[in-house]
């Protein structure tokens, strides 16, 4: 048997011949660059994230840097960021003129908590973005007690968790993932969890006069609704293009469902990895994951991971160098954040995708238990 790490292809199949039907719409309206499908698009993802408004740009990095930018949070200004995450979440603090101040995590979620957030607290911290890491929301009670007692906003990275959702402490009631914060930024990437056909992001917001900074950034400082040649704030380009727009509509009304079949796939995983007990990087309790990734901790990982191979299984890891070990990030004053550091030494990531097999995962499992035993 060979198991990829991911199948993007399986679920374009059944869509390819509508989505093409629209490309040639597109190529006739020549409605290339905002319009009529970008417009839907938006609306029907920020009604998806159970939020007021969506302003698609041109990818997750941006959507973090943008919204920084528009609340303005700039020079001299701190952000608190966990190290493990994806280089993406430093770049944009850095992108919009700010420090990205690198936290640890917690142990067993590896997700940041008011405790590891308040080590990184300075003067001059102005902002944190949590990371729904591999899908697993970080819940927003504390988070947010945190940031109110601090002064500070939360800007939700969420490129890895289009759907999940989180209990509102106190109340049975759920909370979707980048609902909670100022904002939530998204990424379109085509293996995230909604993936566009090149790059594509969003920010969502219930803050009508943010969603219009952010949009007017994104669009060369354009006053909206005024002369194409009026420009109220030093801007740039970075817009969601309608092709991608077009594909996002259709594969958001897949999401939903896709995100189930994840759900289901994790937890035939979880009862394969636990009776060989092999750790699994699980969502917090009451979390519904969006199941981006499916993490195990392994010792040996790299000799495992050549196992893993030679029997016909791809695995990737996520990530191999926490943010502040990076060289483009070492200073005289890099932190050692011992359980980022740890977990980045054990981390692999198994095949998974929506539609993967029960049988496929439980070749993998048995597999991993045999390499585990070998090295
Ligand atoms: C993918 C990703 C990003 C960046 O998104 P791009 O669309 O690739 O710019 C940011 N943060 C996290 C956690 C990601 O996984």
């Amino acid at each position: 048997m060979r198991i990829p790490f991911n199948d993007l292809a399986t679920p374009h199949a059944s869509i390819v011949e509508e989505v093409v039907a629209e490309v040639r719409a597109v190529a006739a309206n020549s409605r290339f660059i905002g319009g009529p499908a970008v417009e839907a698009f938006e609306q029907e993802f920020a009604a998806f994230c159970n939020t007021a408004h969506a302003v698609g740009v041109a990818n997750g990095t941006d959507a973090i840097e943008l919204t920084l930018r528009a609340l303005g949070i700039g020079g001299g200004d701190e952000v608190l960021v966990p190290a493990n995450t994806f280089i993406a979440t430093a770049s944009a603090v850095a992108a919009a003129g700010a420090t990205p101040i690198f936290v640890d995590v917690d142990p067993e979620s590896l997700l940041v908590t008011p405790e590891t957030l308040e080590a990184g607290l300075t003067e001059r911290t102005r902002a944190i973005v949590p990371v729904h890491l591999f899908g697993h929301m970080v819940p927003p009670a504390g988070v947010l007690e945190f940031a109110q007692r601090n002064n500070l906003v939360v800007v939700e990275d969420s490129a890895q968790a289009h759907g999940a959702d989180a209990p509102n402490d106190g109340s049975g009631e759920k909370v979707r993932a980048g609902s909670y914060g100022v904002a939530g930024t998204f990424s379109f990437y085509p293996g995230k969890n909604l993936g566009a056909w090149g790059d594509g992001g969003a920010v969502v917001t219930d803050d009508a006069d943010l969603a219009s900074r952010i949009r007017s950034l994104a669009n060369h400082g354009r006053t909206e609704g005024t002369d194409h040649y009026e420009h109220r704030y030093i801007g740039r380009n970075s817009r969601l293009d309608a092709l991608q727009a077009m594909v996002l509509r259709r594969k958001l009304a897949d999401l939903p469902e896709a995100n189930v079949q994840r759900r289901r796939v994790a937890s035939v995983y979880a009862e394969a990895l636990a009776a060989h007990g092999i750790p699994l990087v699980s969502p917090l309790p009451g979390v519904d994951s969006a199941w981006h990734l499916l993490v195990v901790r392994v010792p040996g990982r790299e000799a495992v991971r050549g196992l893993l191979n030679e029997a016909g299984i791809g695995t990737g890891v996520h990530y191999p160098v926490p943010c502040h070990r990076q060289l483009a990030y070492l200073t005289d004053r890099t932190p050692d954040l011992p359980v980022a550091e740890r977990a980045a030494t054990e981390i692999l990531s198994l095949p998974f995708f929506p539609h993967m097999r029960d049988d496929e995962v439980a070749y993998v499992a048995e597999n991993l238990a045999k390499a585990i035993a070998t090295v």
